[in-house]
């Protein structure tokens, strides 16, 4: 025809043509190696052969009222020079690239040019790759849309006496050619070539068809997109369809946050799957009916859900795009991409994913044809600068081309190109082998890698996750994928029992009561307590108040499981209230008596305590339980100690201690009762890690109906410590708590983050010089505000603890340091605690990868007070220890190989 249609990917290459000219992003180089004595002018009449031959390399693409459209140019005119350059063995990779980055406008200019350059002195000799697979899979590390196949080919010639050594360079620009049109290429150059230094035409029967005619013919097929019947707007619906609602981003298990945008640096590691592991991949294949390129890309799908937690997977593959034999023999723009998606569930058999696999891949190539680029604009997924669009995994399976150059005196050694580039964050790239009867001889290839988020172990542990899972799954193709073993056994045991292996002697007879008592005979004379308005009392005072209200909570029934709701404010009261409720043997229930009567009439209701303790300063009243006025008491007779023969019954560490409501993010608020086991563990821990002594002094700032209140209100207590109360409202007064603590030389600090903030602003960044440490727990530490406290306070350590209600306060623990910079770890399991990172079907998962928290040993709570349904829940059997139980946090986290957990959010799970 009169105007020849560009064909969709040529579409796609001019615009970005005319967008930047100068680019030279889409350019196809090659470079040969000659070895002989050259015959330039044959070189150049081959050149113009091959010119002729090609209809393609002597296209341009001009601007028309319809459109750009190819003009294909008589071979007289099209002829590129042929530079010929002598340079130093130094200066021709230099050389190379300067003319492979050449760049084309392609709307006047032929699309190749070539340069041969003469090298001065000796060359290296090429270094021998093993094989010529591996060579080959190497030229390919670059996008596989733009590959770079720079392959050495080295001429012999037995006459030469005194061999030169050349380089010849070509540069194709993508509209053009891509990397599966290097072979008929350099096979049609070599042909030329060598009838050319014979003083020969070469003999080659012409091309059955041009690209010209492919295109027309893709044209004729695809139709116009806005026809709804065409086979065009046929498939971008199908892709639509098929892709729809697909992540915009695979999270991989990755060593460094994704940079903003993509630096598209990387690295490649070599991987190789024997012969006998090949041939079992091949009888599996054929055993679905499906192909080996499905069976390892299935396979590759199902690592990926396994390392990433997510079950929606989507792999670029490239397409040759020669669909027709006579299409092979063709230079021209044929490849495209394509996407394939994979919904992995944990609980299919991966025979019965594969064979579904199987049915999505058939779809999808017969939808191949719409460029991935156009797919791109449709679909329209949100764009980053940070990653690849649809996809951020490539799997490509090279077959060879076989025969490339076949030329008698001729003979192929490859070299291995290190293009240090990954335009994926991952790009498998494998050559299945076979051996002269067919029989499967192994795959070898490639993983390369973006190194701006993976480091090179982390990427050789990826490629032998793979290689055993590609074992597992030929031994036992029924195997539902969620449970194909990804941790090695070593892995397992480390990541099971030696992370969890907290094992350590604590008193285990010791109660709240137990420790409070023992620390008043033994401190007598020591202060307490320092009260708002500077009241100060000693243990031996303090002691006398707790004993004497506790006799009378046993007079009126209280002991062991019995609850008592405390409603005051923060006092002294206060404090002698929730001992003496353990004291007695009870469990106490805070309230605040400043929140809606309806959630404490709810919270009064399903506790049913045996009394409320309050006073007048509370200003509480109800009728849901008795009332007790602290204020109203007559002063008691009898102060002295009291043990299990004062107590309703003895009092024993799996009792309850204390019942804290928790918001509860959805309903009511939820019970959590907690034995003193659990409660004195903690305590026990906390005094050693932290050194905590009879000179702390410890600040009370928090609501009691908060768990970070247990550590304030009992450290001291079980230390010999100073108790330093805050105001009942000073909590809100981050000036006047940086000035009490200053007064009274508080030495440790618990904090929610957000408050260590507040406190930092109040205070220009310094806090009182007498802190030692500073617990921070209840919400993620920002790194920012961390370091912003270890800036003006090296005075006192800093540390985020980790802990729900749920396992007595804090069960993991992280001392910051500078090393925390981006995140600060929320740390490793505290003593007799044991914690699993698991996927959805309760396997734990390997370092980096999220998971879920759970939680065991023995500072778990019973359970929800008065609703096992809801504790039934959150507290389920423990697969790795018989018999016990572990609770579901809900958070999601990730092992760092170090054997701290990073915090990394919650989980959808209520
Ligand atoms: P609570 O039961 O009220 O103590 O809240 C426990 C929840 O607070 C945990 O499940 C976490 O979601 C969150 N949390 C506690 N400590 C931390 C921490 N150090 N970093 C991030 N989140 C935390
Ligand atoms: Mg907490």
């Amino acid at each position: 025809p009169e105007n020849i249609p560009l064909s969709l990917a040529q579409q796609r290459m001019w615009f970005l043509n005319r967008f930047d000219t100068a680019s030279a992003a889409y350019n196809v180089p090659v470079a040969v190696r000659l070895s002989g004595a050259l015959d330039e002018d044959a070189l150049r009449s081959a050149i113009a052969d091959v010119v002729a031959r090609h209809e393609i390399l002597r296209t341009i693409y001009p601007q028309t009222e319809q459109g750009p459209v190819q003009v294909i140019l008589p071979p007289a005119q099209a002829v590129p020079e042929l530079e010929v350059r002598t340079v130093t063995a130094d200066e021709v990779v230099g050389a190379v690239v300067e003319l492979t980055s050449t760049s084309f406008d392609v709307t006047v200019e032929v699309p190749i040019k070539v340069a041969l350059f003469k090298i001065e002195g000796e060359t290296p000799a090429p270094a021998p790759v093993e094989s010529e697979a591996a060579a080959h899979a190497a030229a390919y590390t670059f996008d596989f849309a733009d590959i770079a196949p720079t392959g050495q080919f080295q001429i012999v010639d037995p006459d030469a006496a005194a061999p030169a050594e050349y380089v010849l360079a070509l540069v194709i620009h993508h509209i053009s050619g891509d990397g599966s049109s290097v072979a008929p290429l350099t096979r049609d150059l070599m042909t030329a070539y060598a009838a050319r230094s014979l003083g020969q035409e070469p003999g080659w029967s012409p091309l059955a068809v041009q690209y010209a005619d492919y295109s027309i013919w893709q044209r004729e097929l695809l139709g116009d997109e806005n026809d709804a019947d065409s086979l065009a707007a046929k498939q971008v619906a199908y892709w639509q369809q098929a892709l729809a609602g697909l992540p915009d981003q695979l999270d991989l298990p990755a060593d460094r946050p994704r940079p903003a945008v993509q630096s598209f640096a990387g690295g490649k590691i070599d991987i190789r799957i024997d012969a006998e592991l090949h041939s079992g991949l091949v009888d599996l294949a054929r055993a679905e009916g499906a192909t080996l390129f499905m069976v390892v890309h299935t396979a590759l799908a199902v690592l990926l859900a396994r390392l990433s937690g997510s079950g929606d997977i989507a792999i670029g593959t490239p397409m040759a795009g020669r669909g027709e034999a006579v299409l092979d023999d063709l230079i021209g723009m044929f490849v495209n991409t394509l996407v394939f998606r994979t919904e992995v569930d944990g609980g299919e058999p991966f025979n019965a994913l594969l064979a579904r696999q199987r049915e999505t891949d058939i779809q999808a190539y017969a939808n191949a044809d719409v460029p991935f680029e156009r797919l791109v604009e449709v679909l329209n997924p949100a764009r980053s600068t940070a990653r690849h669009p649809l996809f951020q995994v490539g799997l490509s399976f090279q077959n060879l081309t076989r025969s490339t150059l076949e030329l008698p005196g001729l003979s192929v050694s490859g070299l291995d190109v290190d293009t240090e580039l990954s335009q994926f964050d991952l790009h498998l790239i494998v050559s299945d082998l076979y051996g002269d009867d067919g029989a499967a001889d192994g795959i070898t290839g490639i993983l390369t890698y973006a190194t701006d988020i993976f480091d090179r172990e982390t990427v050789v542990g990826f490629a032998d996750r793979f290689v055993a899972l590609l074992r597992e799954i030929v031994s036992a193709p029924r195997t539902v994928v969620g449970e194909i073993e990804i941790l090695a056994a070593a892995e397992r045991t480390e990541i099971l029992d030696r992370r969890n292996d907290t094992a350590h002697q604590v008193d285990s007879t010791a109660t709240l009561a137990s420790m409070l008592t023992a620390t008043v005979a033994a401190k007598p004379t020591a202060i307490a307590l320092i009260g708002p308005d500077g009241e100060t009392l000693t243990y031996a005072e303090l002691g006398a108040r707790v004993n004497g209200l506790a006799r009378h909570l046993i007079s009126i029934g209280v002991g062991p499981e019995a609850r008592v709701a405390l409603a005051l404010r923060r006092s002294v009261d206060l404090v002698v209230a929730m001992y003496a409720v353990s004291v007695a043997g009870g469990a106490y229930v805070p309230v605040d008596p400043d929140q809606p009567a309806e959630r404490t009439g709810y919270i009064l209701e399903t506790a049913a305590p045996v009394c409320v303790l309050t006073n007048a300063a509370a200003e509480f009243s109800t009728e849901v339980a008795p009332l007790v006025r602290m204020d109203q008491l007559a002063p008691a007779a009898k102060l002295g100690p009291i043990t299990d023969a004062d107590r309703v019954a003895p009092l024993r560490p799996d009792h309850t201690a204390y019942v804290i409501f928790t918001s509860g993010s959805t309903g009511r608020p939820k019970g959590v009762a907690l034995p003193h086991a659990a409660i004195a563990n903690q305590l026990q821990w906390k005094s050693a890690e932290f050194e905590l002594g009879p000179d702390d002094a410890v600040l009370l700032k928090t609501a009691a109906t908060f768990d970070l209140s247990v550590w304030e209100f009992w450290s001291a207590a079980v230390t010999g410590g100073r108790l330093v109360i805050a105001a009942a409202d000073g909590h809100r007064d981050p000036a006047y708590l940086n000035e009490l603590m200053a007064r009274e030389r508080v030495t440790t600090l618990h904090v929610v983050p957000s408050m260590l903030d507040a406190l930092l602003t109040a205070g220009d960044g310094v806090m009182n010089d007498a802190l030692r440490r500073v617990l921070a727990i209840g919400e993620a530490l920002p790194a920012a505000v961390a370091q912003r406290f270890r800036a003006l306070n090296r005075q006192s350590r800093l540390f985020n603890l980790y802990g729900p209600t749920e396992a007595a306060v804090s069960i993991t623990s992280h001392q910051v340091t500078d090393a925390d910079k981006g995140s600060v770890s929320i740390g490793a399991p505290e003593w007799n605690s044991r914690v699993y990172v698991l996927d959805a079907r309760l396997n734990p998962v390997p370092d980096g990868v999220s998971g879920e928290l759970y939680l065991a040993g023995t500072q778990l709570a019973r359970g929800y007070f008065a609703r096992p349904d809801l504790t039934a829940d959150r507290f389920v059997a423990n697969p790795f220890a018989v018999g016990e139980r572990m609770y579901r946090t809900g958070d999601l986290v990730a092992w760092s190989d170090n054997g701290e957990l990073e915090y990394r959010g919650r989980t959808d799970f209520q």
